[in-house]
């Protein structure tokens, strides 16, 4: 996954430059994302924002921050709580259980996708499958995820 070559700062007042990690208050070198020492410009290396599309609805999904974040290695739960199925009138709802992963590998995935070890009381025993960081909920510490196994995975 490419990164971008420049960071521009929470105010827009500044651009850094990953490249040299010069960081210039210069308004036309932020605007125009130019580096004076490297006497680049940063734009045609920025890769397009990561967006997926909800499987049910359709709707755009942008990762937040700390779900782009996840890598190789991190723990995540994903709270499904309650999905209902019927109409209006009839209806039934399942309790989705809590789903506990560890993530394991992006081999041969897009950005944003991964192979994962998830586990839940239904699947106490743990499985390999496909994951996007958007079904995360949260992140979880290690510590957090053991103590989840303890429970065999039940809510605390
Ligand atoms: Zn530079």
């Amino acid at each position: 996954m490419s990164e971008p070559t420049y960071t521009i700062s929470a105010d827009g007042s500044a651009i850094l430059c990953r490249v040299c990690r010069t960081t210039s208050y210069n308004p036309s070198d932020v605007r125009e994302r130019y580096c004076g020492k490297c006497k680049m410009f940063h734009t045609a290396a920025q890769p397009a924002p990561m967006q997926f599309r909800h499987m049910i609805t359709g709707q755009p999904i942008t990762p937040s921050d700390w779900q782009r974040a996840l890598t190789i290695g991190d723990y995540y739960q994903i709270d499904n709580s309650v999905a209902a199925v019927g109409d209006e009138d009839t209806f039934t709802t399942y309790d989705i259980p809590t789903i506990y992963g560890q993530i394991e590998s992006d081999e041969a995935c897009p950005p944003g996708f991964f192979w994962v070890k998830a586990y839940s009381t239904d699947c106490p025993r743990g499985e390999t499958g496909s994951f996007n960081i958007c079904e995360a909920t949260r992140q979880i510490t290690k510590e957090e995820f053991e103590q989840a196994r303890q429970r065999k995975w039940a809510r605390p």
